[in-house]
């Protein structure tokens, strides 16, 4: 018995066109395919061509929309598009994580450009930090958000280096000055984000030999406060 593939309506008499549909859904539906088709490539084109990345993923969202209803046509075998709206959908969402990905790597290499050429650590710092942001926000829009570790390794690592090297000039500079409980102070802070950080830095560790070279003879730095210096650097230089 003919039956229409979308309302279900059967009968006898019923004139069933060749997608499967009643005259009444048919005329519906292909006036409905035939916009969301024009709508759809539309899309692809700004996507295709926009260089601008809010662009091209509002344009895929635009696009996903449309395929997700043809998609209720294609699962009740009516016939929409070629390639079939199932397929576009996969192949439009690796195409969105593909845009995601390019425009967060813009965005960190940018930031990152602008916090190496920062005159202060603050500056430097403040910059990475934004690329951190970017990542974070790019993070939410993926579903497979692997492929942004290495590069939100690379941006931590340079704030730690920054921030590092910013506590051991420090001291330095304390030390110089003959300025011991200062100079102990930033070592100390120095040390205590190479402990607390994730980041592998067995090279970086040498430059805490910087901290052995204070002696214990200041007024101010009692014995105990090298002393737990030293225990503390030990560990790290095995
Ligand atoms: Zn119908």
């Amino acid at each position: 018995m003919p039956q229409c593939r979308w309302c279900g309506k059967r009968g006898f008499f019923l004139r069933v066109h060749e997608n499967g549909l009643c005259c009444e859904c048919n005329t519906i539906i292909v006036l409905d395919v035939r916009e969301r088709t024009r709508c759809i490539e539309e899309s692809m084109k700004h996507i295709e061509r926009s260089k601008n990345m809010a662009t091209r993923l509002s344009r895929c969202d635009v696009a996903l929309t449309h395929l997700e209803a043809l998609l209720q046509y294609e699962e009740k075998e009516i016939p929409t598009i070629d390639p079939v709206p199932s397929s576009l959908i996969s192949e439009l969402e690796k195409e969105r994580e593909d845009i995601v990905i390019e425009g967060t790597e813009l965005k960190v290499e940018k930031r990152l450009a602008r916090a190496k050429a920062a005159a202060t650590t603050k500056g430097k710092v403040g910059s990475a930090d934004k690329a951190l942001q970017a990542i974070g926000e790019a993070r939410i829009e993926l579903r497979d958000a692997r492929s942004l570790d290495l590069l939100e390794n690379q941006v931590r690592t340079f704030i730690y280096e920054r921030t590092l090297d910013s506590y051991l000039e420090s001291g330095s500079k304390a030390e110089f000055k003959g300025q011991r409980a200062k100079a102990l102070d930033s070592y100390q802070e120095a040390l205590f984000l190479i402990q607390t950080s994730d980041i592998d830095d067995g090279s970086r560790v040498s430059s805490l030999g910087m901290v052995l070279t204070l002696q214990p003879s200041s007024r101010r730095c009692s014995r105990t406060a090298p002393q737990k210096i030293s225990e503390g650097v030990r560990p790290l230089v095995r």
